[in-house]
């Protein structure tokens, strides 16, 4: 009752942003709610696979989510980060968007071959920034025990965009 009361009351609706027809979700109210954001963060915790090494999670509310989950699954963390803000040789993967394509990159030497790793955002929408971040998360050779999210926005059928092979567990489904 207190997690549905969390996810009713400190995530706020704003249509047509950032472009018309677009229901945006902001989780910025949770956020800054002591009480909530611990709660969500227990909460979603025991939602994971057992056992997982790292956690991967995706610029830039993947990195606020995914660092508190990571330290309090005693994993560590690894940033993606959009191209052009990482130094050395990252590993780099280019993807497709609707208009035009972006590049996510993942510092080098970040995760060991065989290492159970677990990609987290904060939502899933259309499903391609998750299936760009596991095609490149895998590129290391980890084993990938799941993919995890805050929010899933179901009617815009992401979880299909993803490896059948991935679990996916989210903490709010909206139909
Ligand atoms: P997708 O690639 O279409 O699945 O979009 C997911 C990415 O866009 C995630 O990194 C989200 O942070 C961001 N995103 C999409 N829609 C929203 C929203 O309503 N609120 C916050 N972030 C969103």
């Amino acid at each position: 009752a207190r997690l549905a009361e969390i996810l009713a009351t400190r995530i706020d609706e704003y249509p047509d942003f950032p472009a018309p027809g677009v229901l945006f979700r902001d989780i910025t109210p949770l956020l800054r709610d002591a009480g909530a954001f611990r709660e969500i963060i227990a909460h979603w915790r025991a939602m994971v696979p057992a056992g997982v090494e790292y956690v991967v999670g995706t610029e830039a509310r993947g990195f606020v989510l995914g660092a508190p989950l990571a330290y309090e699954l005693g994993a560590g963390f690894i940033p993606v980060r959009k191209a052009g803000k990482l130094p050395g040789s990252p590993a780099s993967l280019r993807y497709d968007l609707e208009y035009g394509s972006a590049e996510v990159q993942i510092p080098e030497g970040s995760l060991p071959a065989g290492a159970r790793t677990l990609v987290v955002d904060d939502l899933l929408a259309t499903g391609g920034t998750a299936a760009a971040t596991i095609e490149l998360t895998r590129s290391f050779g980890v084993e990938l025990v799941g993919a995890s999210f805050l929010i899933e926005l179901e009617g815009l059928g992401g979880r299909e965009k993803l490896p059948a092979d991935v679990p996916v567990t989210t903490v709010w489904s909206i139909p």
